[in-house]
């Protein structure tokens, strides 16, 4: 009999943790931080969590023994990253070092690459971790266990669902998927491959239940354009540092409309990371005419920090407010103390290319942020396309997977989930810390 360990990941949005034992055989599928039940206790940076054990006592990670960087016969043969977010990923820092961490390539480099620029800390420590790649079509054994990684689409690089065959039937998980990205074909392919493996469970991410908006990558660029093409002064854009589809889409409309697209010193470095992957075809930041670097005001610049300005072409505030028709600038609510330096003029505009607030502490982030635009003048507009399945056609996918039963992840709607899909599929709500059955 084979058993899913639900730790993490059910009736929340991230955290996933889903442990698959068979036999003497273990693997996690993931091992990303719950950010809301953190956000529960933590509210960095007064109050920021001391070590894994206080995590553990307060229910945030879950107590599995040796599975922690004190542990010492290793607690399961190897974590299985689906991509490069932290809600998905964060907490192999506190893993055992005995464990060995799979993941995509790009996903690796990600993961390096923002480890190097976030503040170091137990929660961003890489040091000694075992990393081994994977790519689409690897089956890779742990025992009785066979894995086998499929590429997706997501709103990051380098993601991946998986395959687990074990001795009693095969299981699908999506980690985080979308069928209307610029790549629908890589998310086909492991829905195709999903199909033929004839599953008897799916552990099938709902992020969008009640957030569905199909747009496409196309239409953002289209309804962005609309707006920067009749925006005579500065335009802001905010999008996550690793959407890469979002920062090309933004790169293109700078480019279509004699402007650059400043980045910031994090995306500029990240880019850079990954033009080693000609796959990913990355905007050149290093010699693109329509790529340009901020130079944020500081006293004192980190080591990689000087790093990219020194290779790329820089701007600064004083820049950017002689030059403001001919500039978008990447820019999210914390670069709020830099605006003020900038001191945009009439006719501006904030385009917000992430997600919504769907929770109270990005509401609040978000009112404070409206304060801020309301002092420049700068109105808003919401223009996004999701990483996430929308529901038609989750429904659609789990029609075509055809698995014997489904388990929601990645959502806070469970039950509206079950009661949208129970005709095509036995649907089983699981609670966080159950266990099921295959
Ligand atoms: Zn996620
Ligand atoms: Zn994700």
């Amino acid at each position: 009999m084979v058993q899913i360990d639900l730790l993490g990941g059910v009736g929340e949005i991230g955290g996933n943790k889903f442990l698959v034992r068979d036999k003497d055989s273990r693997i996690l599928l993931d091992f990303g931080m719950s950010l809301g039940a953190r956000g529960q206790f933590f509210s960095e940076p007064f109050l920021a969590p001391r070590d894994g054990q206080g995590l553990i006592t307060l229910g945030i990670l879950p107590d599995v023994h040796d599975l922690y960087r004190d542990g010492n016969q290793p607690a399961v043969d190897a974590v299985i990253l689906s991509h490069a977010h932290i809600d998905h990923s964060m907490c192999i820092s506190l893993l055992n070092r005995k464990i060995p961490v799979y993941c995509g390539e790009t996903t690796l480099a990600i993961l390096k690459t923002l480890s190097e620029m976030r503040q170091k800390g137990f929660e961003n420590d890489l040091e000694g971790l075992e990393f081994k790649t994977f790519r689409t079509g690897d089956h890779i054994g742990f025992g009785d266990i066979q894995l086998e990684p499929v590429h997706v689409d997501h709103s990051i690089p380098g993601s991946y669902g998986f395959l687990i065959h074990t001795s009693t039937g095969t299981i699908t998980y999506s980690g985080d998927f979308r069928a209307h990205g610029t790549k629908a074909s890589l998310t086909a392919d492991f829905v195709e491959t999903a199909e033929r493996s004839q599953p008897d469970l799916f552990l099938c991410e709902g992020t969008n239940l009640v957030r569905g908006d199909l747009r496409t990558e196309q239409e953002v660029l289209e309804k962005s354009d609309h707006v920067i093409k009749k925006t005579g002064g500065l335009v802001l854009a905010s999008f996550s540092s690793a959407d890469i589809d979002r920062l090309r889409t933004f790169h293109q409309i700078a480019r279509d409309n004699d402007r650059i697209l400043v980045v910031t010193m994090k995306q500029a470095y990240l880019l850079r990371a990954l033009s080693k992957d000609k796959h990913l075809e990355t905007p050149d930041v290093l010699h693109d005419p329509n790529l340009a670097v901020y130079q944020r005001t500081k006293k004192v610049y980190f080591h990689w920090e000087r790093d990219i300005l020194g290779e790329t072409s820089v701007k600064t505030s004083k820049d950017i407010r002689e030059a403001q028709d001919k500039v978008i600038l990447a820019s999210s609510s914390y670069d709020m103390n830099e605006v003020l330096d900038i001191q945009p003029g009439p006719g501006g505009a904030f385009i917000n290319s992430s997600s919504e607030p769907f929770n109270e502490e990005m509401e609040m982030d978000h009112e404070r942020f409206i304060n801020w635009l309301n002092h420049f003048g700068l109105p808003m507009y919401q223009i996004h396309s999701s990483g996430h399945m929308m529901p038609t056609e989750l429904r659609e996918t789990i029609e075509q997977v055809a698995p014997k039963r489904l388990v929601p992840i990645h959502t806070e709607q469970p039950e509206l989930y079950r009661l949208f899909v129970k005709d095509l599929t036995k649907v089983e709500l699981g609670n966080k810390g159950s266990t099921i059955e295959v």
